[in-house]
């Protein structure tokens, strides 16, 4: 822990945040909300699949034996009993001499071991006729193919994709135990903010932060809890946090943490008596970034400019909300670049610089130039950038050809 005012690196503040935060308790999720969440448990087939076997093509369930002697000049004509439709189950069995028409997916006929295409076939006054011996066997898929009972499905920790939710739906498994997604409460601080769809007044502007700061969230996989815009009083940020923590497992406080005369969000926590983890990092953006602990609840103060807004979101938040949701994959990938163009902190200041870059590939390596002005507020560069270039504290510059590390930050974690 560090005391207040103290200045902690990058490294380290993301060292005690991962250290504050548990996996959410496991929770039975429906099917329906849980892509991308994390299996709790290893799951076991409770069923086989397919349950039964069935006819993988349109055609006649018939007896490969009966067409041994098919021929192109002499035809086998088989007695069509039935039409047997997906959902259906045959009333008799396929007997020598005759056959069932069959649709994709429906129950194989007792009798029947093969089932020829309907296009290998010419029918007429309730007979087929087939013209080429089938192999037997052909075009049917058998009872358990897929998946077998008590066989394993997939391993606690597994994050759940498409595919799996289509396993799990095919063999019963409805409800899941999964690590539920973070709630996590966005509050938006400052009295010279007004909606997107409003006219802002003389030196009001409007709040774009509570919508990247909502969209990273879900884009994260949490669930945003957007809190109406809290103005510059000890009194409105003491009841939207308060109100806060009774709604999200997490709160992001967004403005107000810096040392201006209105700036309360420090001075709320010290009074609710949550214990502050570190408060400022060396870095640029987001150096006024602060962390608490409000009994269990993490609380990220994140100071508002547009992009230092986004950076701490993504380097501090996302990770945090990662080992919530049961990830083992906390953080994006880290690459040696190439850095091309120019930069230059305007003094030395001892921090490490996130720089908005575009990362490209380039001969086996990974190239990146800023994507714009490093203003602490210009969020078009960030809007222009796939990653951020890390400049080390102790460096004033960089120029083209130097090597510098990268966070890829659209690309899945990977460590
Ligand atoms: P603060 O961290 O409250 O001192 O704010 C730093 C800068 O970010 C100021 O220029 C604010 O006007 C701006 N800012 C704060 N909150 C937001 C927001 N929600 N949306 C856009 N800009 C903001
Ligand atoms: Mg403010």
């Amino acid at each position: 822990m560090t005391t207040s005012g103290t200045m902690t690196t990058c490294s380290e503040a993301l060292r005690l945040v991962l250290d504050s935060v548990d996996p959410l308790p496991a929770r039975k999720t429906s099917l329906e909300g849980a892509l991308g969440l994390v299996l709790a448990g290893t799951l076991v087939s409770p069923e086989t699949v397919p349950p039964f076997t069935n006819s993988a093509m349109d055609g006649y369930a018939v007896r490969a034996d009966d067409c041994a002697a098919a021929a192109p000049g002499a035809p086998v004509s088989l007695e069509v009993l039935s039409d047997l439709p997906a959902g259906s189950v045959a009333l008799h069995d396929v007997r020598p001499g005759t056959a069932i028409r069959i649709m994709t997916g429906a129950p194989l006929p007792g009798g029947a071991d093969t089932v020829v295409p309907v296009e290998a076939t010419t029918s007429d006054a309730g007979r087929v006729r087939i013209t080429a011996p089938p192999k037997r066997g052909a075009n049917v898929r058998k009872a358990g193919e897929d998946l077998r009972e008590g066989e394993e499905l997939l391993p606690k920790g597994f994050v759940l994709t498409p595919a799996a939710l289509g396993i799990l739906a095919s063999v019963g498994l409805a409800e899941v135990p999964v690590h539920p997604r973070v709630r996590i409460a966005i509050l938006t601080t400052g009295d010279e903010l007004v909606a997107a769809a409003e006219k802002p007044g003389p030196g009001q502007i409007r709040d774009s932060n509570i919508q990247t700061m909502c969209g990273q969230a879900v884009a994260f996989g949490a669930v945003p809890v957007p809190f109406p815009r809290v103005p510059d009083t000890r009194e409105a940020v003491t009841l939207a946090l308060t109100k806060a923590r009774e709604s999200a497992d997490v709160i992001v406080t967004n403005g107000g943490i810096s040392v201006g005369d209105y700036d309360f969000i420090k001075a709320v926590l010290a009074d609710c008596g949550a214990r502050e983890v570190f408060w400022k990092v060396r870095q640029k953006p987001g150096g006024p970034l602060g962390f608490w602990l409000w009994g269990g609840t993490p609380v990220f103060g994140i100071p508002g400019n547009t992009v230092a807004a986004m950076v701490c979101m993504e380097e501090y938040v996302r990770p945090a909300l990662r080992k919530m949701m049961g990830h083992a994959r906390l953080l994006r990938p880290e690459v040696t670049g190439i850095f091309e163009g120019e930069f230059r902190k305007s003094a030395p200041d001892g921090k490490v610089h996130l720089v908005r870059v575009r990362a490209r590939r380039e001969n086996g390596k990974v190239v990146v130039s800023p994507s714009g002005p490093q203003g602490s507020g210009i969020l078009s560069s960030m809007l222009r950038s796939n990653a951020l270039a890390l400049v080390p504290a102790e460096a004033v510059a960089l120029k083209s050809g130097d090597e510098v590390l990268v966070h890829l930050i659209e690309e899945p974690e990977d460590r």
